[in-house]
């Protein structure tokens, strides 16, 4: 072994976290005002964030939640999956996504992705549709929106309804239009991983004031509408309840983060298209697979920045590679180990490794690199230093 490549001393000295959130002092604030005031739960604020987030998408109704994972749950819910219904969703997520099938009665059905972009293959789709199908939930991965063309004709043609996680694409646009608008309902995390971040949130947006009103009640144990408003000064006022729900409400407290964080999207977004443009530049000669270039046609959100090892020319494994970035104290993520190779999905459902091989293959390369909006210059420079270092080791 020449272990004379390998330094002892980490290229960087402090660690840096992977998906660090940009956290400004008007949030830090407009939390204090919310602790002072006493309405911590759901209240103006969320209000508020729900009208700046309809705003920002165009959309009739934004119902802010706990959680993308609820906001997909109560979507399942909404649009009518059954017991024994099928739903279409891609074996390359996260797994809430297929959790969410699951827990509406529903049983997930996974396809398989394209090597490159990552997002679902609208063949593969095709082939899985069969008479107990009911849907599609569309993930647009790493902020790259799918081919919603394909998928929506498709949809139309077999009358399957389309729910979009969105949870990596706050931004982002297919042909000029919103991501989460192409389906019944789009829905967004601001996990503190995310584009914008409420610690813990989510939000459901649609056209459609049946599913705007069902996702409202089932959100909060079911009562009638605008149950929050019960201890308000209008007076008190019953509730009912008409479903067995859910407690899926987002607080003030979230909201206080998220009506700062929104204004910024912009800016955000731009820092992440230089930091994903800087690697892309230097990266792009490496034995390394860089993520697909895009179409004029597409408002990529630069979510994650997915770097795929090509193992077959390195000397290294992906998993190696990931004890290398942090022992040089590089904060790294998978994005992600595909579903049907989890053990949960393999015992239910008898998914096996070889059902889909390009959601394998990207299992076995891909490592998301920091692409934080909090990111100084030195920080890229150190993510770019190690990964090099790294990969010049391997040769
Ligand atoms: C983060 C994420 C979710 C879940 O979001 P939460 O707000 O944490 O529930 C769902 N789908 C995808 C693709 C995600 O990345």
């Amino acid at each position: 072994m020449p272990t004379h490549k390998i330094p002892l001393k980490p290229i960087r000295e402090k660690f840096l976290v992977f998906g660090n959130p940009l956290i400004e002092d008007q949030e830090i604030q407009e939390i204090t005002d919310s602790l002072k005031s006493g309405w911590i739960g759901t209240g103006p604020k969320v209000h508020k964030f729900e009208e700046m987030f309809r705003q920002y998408k165009g959309t009739q109704y934004a119902m802010a939640l706990n959680s993308c994972t609820a906001a997909l749950h109560l979507s399942l819910i909404s649009i009518g999956i059954h017991h024994g219904d099928e739903v279409i969703v891609p074996a390359m997520t996260f797994a809430s996504s297929a959790n969410a099938i699951i827990h509406a009665g529903g049983i997930p059905v996974f396809v398989d992705c394209h090597k490159d972009t990552m997002n679902m293959d609208p063949v593969d789709i095709k082939a899985k549709i069969n008479s107990k199908t009911r849907a599609i939930i569309v993930v647009h991965f790493a902020g790259r929106p799918c081919e919603m063309d394909a998928i929506t004709s498709i949809a139309e043609e077999h009358n399957l309804k389309i729910v979009e996680d969105c949870a990596h694409t706050i931004e982002a646009q297919f042909r000029g239009k919103h991501t989460g608008l192409f389906g019944e309902i789009g829905c967004f995390s601001f996990y503190v991983t995310k584009n914008i971040i409420t610690g813990e949130g989510g939000m459901a947006i649609t056209n459609n004031p049946q599913y705007a009103d069902k996702i409202k009640i089932m959100g909060l144990h079911g009562m009638s509408k605008d149950a929050w408003k019960r201890f308000s000064d209008d007076g008190y006022k019953h509730y009912e309840v008409v479903y067995a729900g859910f407690k899926y409400n987002m607080m003030d407290i979230q909201a206080a983060i998220g009506i700062h964080q929104l204004p910024r999207i912009d800016a955000y977004h731009e820092k992440r298209e230089y930091i994903w443009n800087r690697y892309n530049q230097a990266f792009k000669d490496l034995p390394v697979f860089i993520p697909a270039p895009i179409p004029d046609y597409i408002k990529h959100s630069y979510h994650l920045y997915t770097l795929m090892i090509d193992i077959d020319r390195l000397k290294i494994s992906r998993d190696k590679f990931l004890g290398e970035m942090t022992r040089h104290n590089i904060g790294v993520g998978v994005h992600y180990i595909a579903l049907h190779l989890h053990p949960y999905y393999q015992e239910t459902y008898g998914y096996r490794r070889g059902d889909f091989p390009n959601a394998e293959w990207i299992s076995d390369r891909t490592l998301s690199l920091p692409i934080s909006p909090k990111l100084t210059q030195s920080d890229i420079d150190d993510v770019i230093d190690t990964v090099t270092h790294i990969i010049n080791n391997s040769l």
